[in-house]
Parts: C-alpha cells; sequence; structure tokens
C-alpha cells in the first residue's frame, strides 16, 4: 500500500512553477494510482498564518486553491482536499514531535518552526510518499529525521520515515529575478505566471523576461540563468519529453527573442483550459466548502487513528 500526502499553502493562485513542479504531478500520481493507493491533498492555511493577513483574505485564498486543484483535475471522488484546520491533531503531533526532535537539526534550519510542523503534516497520515518540488525536499529529509528520533526515543516503529517523490522538473525562477524561485508570495505579479492567465498576459509576461548579458543562447544556468530558466520552462512543456541539456543544445546560438517565441506557444498550450475550469469552480463556493468539508472527515479519521497509537505510545491517551 501506499500513502501519498502533499501540500500547498493557500497564498494565492498557482503558478507555473507550482504547477510543473508539484501540481501537474499530483494529478499524475492520481491518475496512475492503483486501489492500494490513498492520496491526501492539504490546503496548509495554518501554515499561511506565518504570514498574518485578514481573516477574509485567507478565507478566500482557500476556496482559490481549491478551485485551481479542482480545475487541474484534482478529483474528490479518487483524492482527499482537504484544509489543513480541518484537523486539529496536526498541532497536536507538532507538540508532541518537537519534544523529541534533534536540537542541531533544529538550529541548522532557518525556519525551523514551519518545517517541523509540515513534518507533522506528513506524519499524522502514515505517508508513504511525498512529491513536492525541489525546494521543498530538505522539508522531506526532516520530517524522516523527526520519525526515526520519535521512534528511537520510544522504542517503537510508529511513525513512517516518508520517501521523498522527485519530480522531473527543476526550479522555475522568477521571470524578473532568475536567482529567485518564483513564488506565490512574491508582491509583483509580474514575477509569476499564473495557471489562469490568458495567453495574452503569457505572451507579454515571457516577452519581458529578464535576460542574461549576451546576444545569444546557450544553456549554462551559472553564468545565464534567465535562459537556462527558459528552457527549463521549454523542457517542462516539451511535447516530445526532450530533456534540458537536449533542449540546450537545440537552442545554443539562437537570440533570446527567438528562445521566447519558442517558449510562448509551449506554455499558452499547456495551460489551456485552466482558467475557464478555474471560473467553473470558483463561482460555486457552496458546493467548494462541502468538498473541502467531505474531505476533512475522511483526513481526520486518518489522524485519528495514527494519533491514538501515537498517544498510547507517550502516555497522553485521553481518560
Ligand atoms: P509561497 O511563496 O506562499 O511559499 P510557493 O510558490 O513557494 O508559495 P508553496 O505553497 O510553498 O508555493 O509550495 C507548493 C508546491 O510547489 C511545493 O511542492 C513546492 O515544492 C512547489 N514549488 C513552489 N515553488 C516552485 C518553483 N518555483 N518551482 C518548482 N516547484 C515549486
Ligand atoms: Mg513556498
Amino acid at each position: 500500500y501506499k500513502v501519498i500526502f502533499s501540500g500547498i499553502q493557500p497564498t494565492g493562485i498557482p503558478h507555473l512553477g507550482n504547477y510543473v513542479g508539484a501540481l501537474r504531478e499530483w494529478k499524475r500520481l492520481q491518475d496512475r494510482a492503483g486501489p492500494g493507493t490513498k492520496l491526501l491533498f492539504c490546503i496548509v492555511d495554518m501554515h499561511a498564518l506565518t504570514s498574518p493577513r485578514p481573516a477574509e483574505e485567507l478565507k478566500k485564498g482557500r476556496l482559490e486553491m481549491l478551485a485551481s486543484l479542482l480545475a487541474i483535475g484534482i478529483d474528490p471522488k479518487k483524492s482527499t482536499i482537504f484544509f489543513q484546520s480541518s484537523v486539529p491533531a496536526h498541532t497536536e503531533l507538532q507538540w508532541i514531535l518537537s519534544c523529541t526532535a534533534s536540537t542541531g537539526y533544529l538550529s541548522r534550519m532557518t525556519q525551523w518552526k514551519v518545517i517541523n510542523h509540515g513534518a507533522a503534516d506528513i506524519l499524522l497520515y502514515q505517508t508513504t510518499h511525498v512529491p513536492v518540488g525541489d525546494d521543498q525536499r530538505q522539508h522531506v529529509e526532516f520530517t524522516r529525521e523527526c520519525a526515526t528520533n520519535f521512534n528511537h526515543a520510544y522504542k517503537m516503529r510508529c511513525l513512517i520515515p516518508p520517501n521523498t517523490m522527485s519530480t522531473i522538473s527543476r526550479r522555475i525562477m522568477s521571470l524578473t529575478d532568475p536567482l529567485k524561485k518564483m513564488s506565490k508570495s512574491d508582491l509583483s505579479g509580474k514575477t509569476r505566471i499564473s495557471i489562469i492567465d490568458t495567453p495574452d498576459q503569457i505572451t507579454r509576461k515571457i516577452n519581458r523576461v529578464r535576460t542574461d548579458n549576451f546576444p545569444t543562447i546557450q544553456y549554462d544556468p551559472i553564468n545565464r540563468p534567465g535562459a537556462a530558466n527558459l528552457i527549463r520552462i521549454m523542457a517542462a512543456f516539451d511535447p516530445k519529453g526532450r530533456t534540458v541539456d537536449q533542449l540546450g543544445e537545440e537552442m545554443t546560438g539562437k537570440k533570446y527573442s527567438e528562445l521566447k517565441d519558442v517558449v510562448t506557444p509551449l506554455v499558452i498550450d499547456g495551460l489551456a483550459g485552466l482558467s475557464e475550469r478555474y471560473e467553473h469552480f470558483i463561482s460555486d463556493p457552496e458546493k467548494l466548502l462541502d468538498i473541502a468539508r467531505a474531505g476533512g472527515v475522511v483526513a481526520r479519521a486518518m489522524a485519528d487513528e495514527t494519533m491514538r497509537q501515537v498517544r498510547e505510545l507517550v502516555g497522553t491517551t485521553p481518560v
């Protein structure tokens, strides 16, 4: 059996990086899943509290994320889609884990609170596999460490150290600064292509991509990060499935404008239909809430099963 768990923050409409680095992979995993596989996709609203915003904005952000996942094809009949806040055990397990986490590792982690919380999310569902983008590999590594430390402290294989499922696509960088990753929370919308951008918006944004100070293309991520990012985007949507290296070779010597002209239609085709499906789902908030509620019921039942064992093991069984 397999339990696949992954999460996304409700901090805005997903962008190209989220799509090729995570969400498209979620959909593929769902479509390939056999009867022994459970899939859980969590909209991590509790994490989003680390950058406080008005409550109404977070409530809206959760629905926008849910509508985005449905537009991508995550199907509530096949996958459990839920809000993190629907499962209070996330915070209980986080506390328990923080007590056995190795302080050496924690102090090396800059955002340790957030990452530690991420570990509880994953371990709560006896997760075996975590598909995440390249920027979150170390979170899964840390989660494994949390599980191992806990099991060691209580001399029982209770929590399952999960495996990272690598997505083929690498990290997609900002359109205006190829040294920064593309992010939902970046204040400027010019830094990213949203999955619901129109073909016109996509064309304009790609035309304005910050390029390197070279007249022609070469795949050289260190010295020409702008070209490398465009080539990575090209590879993510290449109908022939060619690698970044193959495409880099193919584009060598071409002008930046030629590369942009190749990338633009690939992205437009790659995201075709998403904005229409998004509009369809976002127009029915009651239905979205029903889906989130139903997902919460399933997730809570799975979490309860894990917590029953954990509480028994540490001695906090409710009386
Ligand atoms: P925020 O800025 O709010 O953190 P984000 O864009 O980083 O937003 P997350 O919700 O943190 O998105 O992450 C969701 C998923 O998308 C994760 O699996 C993460 O690895 C992946 N991801 C995020 N940014 C990128 C990127 N630029 N390229 C590839 N994958 C990415
Ligand atoms: Mg992030």
